[in-house]
């Protein structure tokens, strides 16, 4: 099946929805049974989809995990109350005192907060390789490492990593690999065939794609789904109904709202590279992007996000282009129907094994359903304040 059908279908089974189109929205903490021969013959199916304990889900975030495995080609899916608590429980799931982590250095940054603050805390180390290390990887690998952590592409500076290759190395050393997919979505590439064991996804973003969602998922191969949704359960881990529902609700709109935000941000991505403050673009269709070849070769499709590398220039210029725009707004997050703009400060102090020379500033653009030549009309405005603030200061 084509992921335009798929998108449609998935998640769609009558056991969740009853016959209506959409499940319902159960919200549940206690189920109550007929007997207690009943309840024992749940306890016997709570991992496998009866219904127990509204902790361990309802039909409801059932359908919504089988349709993200389902897209992502994996043997099961758990959900968790944000991206970051999706991370958090996937390290937690599978990493124990003693244990090394090898961390990609592109990563989102609450990601490194998380081993830096937290799993160091407990005895598990990490150490940070360069996204676009190749081969270089296995001289990284101690004899404790247990996971290597790939996100591609990486946060702000976008480089597209060799999964295939580096998942190949990482099995070698029997170290358990796991991506942080949200960027990709789970259309736009195959992770589980390129070698991922579990991939995750900030739900937050484009899956939701509506910016009134938090949530994440965390999807396994067959290998490591028991685990993954034995542990997550003992963490507590869970999401509410109300919130599954809309999550799924954006799903079914993912393709196309993907595919227009990708054209809308490759024009203003186009008008960009020619303007003469723009040292580069950090987007992966572009040939200067690192990675740009793995993209075209493990990436169904693009989206909204990708940022700008502007020539240096004095604080007073970007803030000039940066306030006051008129469909831009100023704001974490991305994945939603709204353009957003972002001037990252202080990159080379979240990045240990790659070097950042923060004297060439960076914008973060999430370009959003609005008409592409408005969003580029008001990026223009935002360049005449820009020479305005430096004409003014001399
Ligand atoms: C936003 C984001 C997350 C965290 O998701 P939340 O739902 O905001 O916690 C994780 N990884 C990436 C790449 C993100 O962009």
């Amino acid at each position: 099946m084509k992921k335009d059908s798929k998108i449609v279908s998935a998640g769609r089974d009558k056991h969740f929805t009853q016959g209506i189109v959409n499940p319902p929205i159960y919200r549940a903490s206690t189920v109550v049974f007929d007997s207690l021969e009943h309840m024992h013959q749940a306890s016997l199916k709570k991992a496998d989809g009866a219904l127990f304990y509204g902790r361990r889900g309802t039909p409801t975030q059932f359908a919504l995990q089988q349709a993200i495995a389902e897209l992502e080609g994996g043997a099961g899916c758990a959900l968790f109350p944000s991206g970051t608590a999706a991370i958090a429980g996937v390290l937690l799931s599978f990493l124990k005192a003693g244990d090394h982590l090898l961390m990609v250095d592109s990563v989102y940054e609450p990601t490194r907060d998380l081993c830096d603050q937290l799993l160091s805390g407990y005895g598990i180390s990490t150490s940070y390789y360069d996204p676009m290390i190749g081969d270089e990887l296995a001289s990284l690998i101690q004899t404790n490492t247990k996971a290597v952590f790939f996100e591609s592409p990486g946060s702000i500076t976008m480089e597209v990593q060799d999964i295939p290759k580096l998942c190949q190395i990482a099995h070698q050393f029997n170290c358990i690999t796991l991506l942080d997919n949200t960027w990709a979505s789970p259309i736009n590439c195959r992770p589980f065939t390129m070698g991922i064991d579990i991939s995750i996804q900030s739900i937050t973003k484009y899956v939701a794609g509506h910016s009134d969602v938090m949530m994440g998922s965390a999807t396994a191969n067959p290998k490591y789904w028991r685990q993954l949704q034995q542990h997550s359960y003992l963490l507590g881990q869970c999401v509410s109904a109300d919130d599954s529902y809309l999550a799924l609700r954006g799903l079914r709109t993912l393709s196309v709202r993907l595919q227009q935000q990708a054209n809308n941000a490759l024009k203003v991505a186009n008008w960009l590279a020619l303007r003469p403050e723009v040292d580069h673009l950090r987007h992966p269709s572009f040939s200067e992007c690192p990675g740009h070849d793995f993209y075209e070769r493990d990436f169904s499709g693009g989206n909204g996000l990708f940022s700008v590398v502007l020539k240096p220039a004095p604080s007073v210029a970007i803030k000039a282009l940066v306030d006051d725009m008129q469909f831009f707004k100023l704001g974490f997050s991305w994945g939603g129907f709204e353009s957003l703009l972002l001037w990252i400060q202080g990159i080379d102090k979240i990045r240990t094994a790659t070097h950042w020379d923060s004297s060439f500033p960076l914008l973060r653009l999430h370009i959003g359903l609005e008409d592409a030549d408005d969003l580029i009309a008001d990026l223009a405005l935002g360049f005449d304040r820009f020479h305005q603030a430096i004409s003014s200061a001399k």
